[in-house]
């Protein structure tokens, strides 16, 4: 990031510079000598320190920490895992969003044979953020309140009616399967 880029709008992920260049200052992390941004809002550069920092457009930075219950819009589910793209953690809504990692065996407390059965791209998930290792937000859906708290038809797009295992579309009749949360289809979000 150049001087002239002081100030500029940035979002979560977005590369400010490198660590010959700038020192990583709040709302910032640093990874292999680059420095990216934690937050949405806008960079800003001290001429002195060349400390670089966001100045948040939220008051609340949010960032998941492990513990965290996100929500989040699963994006691409492969057999052993599924992308989800959370936006809101806790009760907070966010203005950026981060990416968070669901594996098969964090699905459920029982055995669960592929991602196909659990969630498929366009679901809306609840899940616990376990670990942060590497920036990676990697998901479980293991208690009762965790899992898909919507799901839409994979044939006609209608929200699916809840069943335990089985999901029912009342508009076409398909028959689909998730791990659901308890309050599926509640309107619930935290
Ligand atoms: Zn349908």
């Amino acid at each position: 990031m150049s001087k002239q880029k002081s100030g500029q709008f940035v979002v979560p992920g977005d590369r400010l510079g490198v660590i010959e260049e700038f020192v990583p200052g709040s709302g910032t992390y640093e990874e292999n000598g680059i420095i990216y941004s934690l937050a949405t809002g806008q960079a800003l550069v001290d001429i002195l320190s060349k400390q670089v920092s966001i100045f948040p457009k939220t008051r609340f930075l949010a960032v998941p920490k492990v513990g965290s219950i996100v929500i989040g819009q699963v994006r691409d589910a492969q057999s052993k895992t599924a992308a989800v793209r959370i936006f809101q953690i806790d009760k907070y809504p966010l203005s950026g969003f981060f990416t968070g990692i669901l594996h098969v065996s964090d699905v459920s407390l029982r055995y669960v044979e592929t991602m196909y059965h659990v969630c498929k791209p366009g679901d809306i998930i609840r899940a616990k953020v376990v670990s942060d290792k590497n920036r990676t937000f990697h998901l479980s859906t293991k208690e009762p309140n965790l899992g898909v708290i919507y799901a839409f038809c994979s044939r006609c797009g209608d929200v699916l009616n809840f069943g335990r295992v089985e999901m029912r579309c009342l508009r076409c009749g398909n028959i689909e399967t998730r791990k659901s949360a308890q309050d599926y289809g509640k309107g619930e979000l935290a």
